[in-house]
């Protein structure tokens, strides 16, 4: 077959030219990229190979090795692990599969400074080898098939694909370094940078200079089987970047050896940043397991729930056969008691590092909360231990406060927790739904995500106190006493029989527009507002779903009118007096879509509102 010559996928072509171009200060990274995915083949073809020993052919023993010429000015990375063949050369080195990539690229500001830090978080894998090298050239075999192929790009746009009758099992990937960067030939450096780097890769790295005999120069143990003392901070984080494809800090690392009926080692990692696919539809489960130190699969849905699908890491079992397939691994009673340790360890930690001061929860909170939080309806029997590792926007002050807080400041005859659920926290602050809230000095919590709408409604209780929508017509402020000093409201208000008479003829202007009226005992400085009825869906909820094209029509609320508003009053007094007209008519429906703008909602009709407001304004200037 002839050479063939492919474009890039846009997306590629872009980051390769921010690669070129970019200010990486601490180019090695290149090499731990490489190195990483070598020491990946070579995982997935001993995993392959437990079933199909032939694959491995008389070459059963992994190695990475670096091969250096200074006087060709090349560096040579090559594995034995699985290879690729022709499709799989052509996807995985033309194309980005990542999910998530495309919204990534769209953050990208075209200001050096700022993408190279965004390409910090997302790492660009094998094409940072073009960070150092004006040509790459991979030479492929793919285990168990006959025939090898060879890539080769400058990184410009376009890559070619050959046949390579020379390849050898894996793959071997040649740099052409640039002018000044002949540092990379260098044995001290490639040794100081495995060190740096690789050193906790399982695999054996190797280096081979002209004349000298190959030497290797990793520790080529899996970091997790080291004991803790042996193993620095800065070792931790270079396994986290490689087992996680993560470039960040982590946020917090737990590595323990799990004893006892069920044995196992965890090194687990929270990171410091949110990956960019936490929330995608096919998003994966990132902790790998392994059997015995041998790679089993990175795509374990078993290992974790999906509210903890942020931890990253690895899982070593003693316990499962080294031959268990994917499919096994589905309802095997050992990996569902790892899966119940490995749990309690990562809330026990998040936990330990919630109640320490110095463990910057918060940053957590604010990175992961929305994932966490999807536990507390899916994972019924932990639910009061995740609800403790909550943390909420409330209208006490303006940080994040816990539940065992706001109740330790509930009021008294104060009969439930309550929270207010909207897009936005300023929004949310100013709703009217608050106002007697506010007035009376009791806490309503503000939720924010949109995750809160589904617990909030899944969850009626913590501990023993109801948690309750404001919005909903059953919050009762009545019972609550009032402030030292309040005025008495009632004193204030449009006289009983005047406000009879004015929500009779509400409802009658609105019909079925509303669901009932009412006297507001929440509202103290708006006119109006909407609430569901308790039990009925919450208005914020109907319109997440709305939005995402799934609820059914918009259902009819409950206007409540503030008796002790001006407008109200002179209107009360107004329809007692002279019974019910036009103009009042054309008020009601004005008061109605009043409260469905503050809700963030569109008036019914706008047209109809425009005309009335016009009316309304002109018998305001006297016409
Ligand atoms: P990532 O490692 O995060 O998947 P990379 O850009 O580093 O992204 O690599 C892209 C893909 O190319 C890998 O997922 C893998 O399928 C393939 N690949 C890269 N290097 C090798 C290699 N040495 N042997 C086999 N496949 C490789
Ligand atoms: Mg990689």
């Amino acid at each position: 077959m002839a050479e063939e010559k492919r474009q890039f996928q846009a997306e590629v072509g872009k980051l390769l030219d921010i690669v070129v171009h970019s200010l990486y200060s601490n180019k090695e990274i290149f090499l731990r990229e490489l190195i990483s995915n070598a020491s990946d083949s070579c995982d997935r073809l001993r995993y392959a190979a437990i079933t199909e020993p032939d694959l491995l052919g008389g070459d059963p023993d992994f190695r990475i090795r670096l091969i250096p010429d200074a006087a060709a000015g090349t560096l040579t990375i090559a594995d034995n692990g699985l290879g690729m063949n022709h499709d799989e050369l052509i996807a995985n080195l033309g194309t980005i599969a990542k999910s998530g990539t495309a919204e990534f690229l769209s953050r990208l500001t075209g200001d050096s400074k700022k993408d190279v830090s965004l390409i910090g978080q997302f790492g660009v894998g094998f094409y940072s080898a073009f960070m150092v090298a004006g040509e790459v050239t991979v030479v492929t075999r793919k285990a168990g098939e006959a025939k090898g192929w060879r890539w080769t790009s400058d990184g410009k746009g376009e890559f070619t694909v050959s046949e390579a009758p020379e390849a050898t099992r894996g793959a071997t990937i040649t740099l052409k370094l640039r002018d000044g960067e002949t540092e990379f030939t260098e044995a001290f450096r490639l040794k100081s940078i495995v060190k740096r780097y690789s050193d906790h890769i399982a695999i054996p790295v190797s280096l081979k200079e002209p004349d000298k005999d190959e030497e290797t120069i990793n520790s080529a143990s899996a970091l997790w089987t080291r004991s803790k003392s042996e193993i620095t901070p800065e070792q931790y984080k270079e396994f986290y970047h490689h087992v996680a494809h993560a470039f960040d800090e982590p946020w917090a690392t737990l590595h323990y050896k799990a004893e006892g009926a069920i044995e196992y080692t965890g090194l687990l990692f929270v990171p410091g940043s949110k990956p960019m696919d936490i929330f995608h539809p096919d998003r994966k489960q990132h902790v790998k397991l392994y059997v015995r130190r041998v790679f089993i699969t990175d795509d374990c849905e078993e290992l974790l729930p999906p509210y903890l699908r942020f931890v990253r890491g690895v899982v070593d079992s003693q316990d499962l056969p080294l031959n268990v397939s994917r499919e096994m691994l589905q309802h095997n009673p050992v990996l569902a008691k790892i899966r119940t340790g490995l749990v309690k360890r990562v809330l026990g930690e998040l936990k330990k590092k919630s109640e320490d001061a110095e463990g910057n929860y918060a940053a957590f909170w604010e990175t992961f909360g929305a994932v966490l939080k999807e536990g507390i309806y899916e994972d019924f029997e932990r639910k009061d231990e995740i609800l403790e590792l909550c943390r909420f926007r409330s209208t006490h002050g303006d940080g994040w406060t816990t539940l065992a807080e706001y109740v330790g400041r509930m009021k008294e005859g104060q009969e439930a927790i309550y929270t207010i659920t909207g897009d936005n926290l300023d929004q949310l602050k100013k709703s009217p739904q608050l106002e007697g809230f506010v007035a009376k000095g009791v806490e309503v919590l503000l939720l924010t995500d949109p995750i809160d709408e589904f617990w909030v409604s899944a969850v009626p209780r913590y501990q023993d106190r109801e948690l309750r929508p404001v919005t909903s017509a059953g919050a009762d402020l009545a019972k609550v006493k009032a402030a030292e000093g309040a005025d008495d409201k009632k004193a204030d208000e449009a006289p009983a029989d005047e406000m009879a008479t004015l929500i009779a003829a509400l409802k009658l202007a609105l019909g079925d527009k509303v669901k009932d009226v009412r006297a507001s005992e929440r509202l103290t400085e708006s006119a109006v507002c909407l609430v569901a009825e308790s039990g009925d869906m919450s208005m914020h909820l109907e319109k997440l779903l709305r939005a995402h094209g799934q609820a059914p029509g918009e259902r009819p609320r409950i206007l409540e009118v503030n008796p002790r508003h001006g407008l109200i009053k002179g209107l009360a007094a107004r329809v007692k007096e002279s019974g019910t007209n036009a103009l009042v008519e054309d008020m009601a429906a004005l008061l109605l879509d009043q409260a469905r703008i503050v809700e963030g909602e569109p008036p019914a009709d706008p047209v109809a509102f425009a005309r009335r407001m016009a009316l309304v304004m002109e018998k305001g200037l006297g016409a």
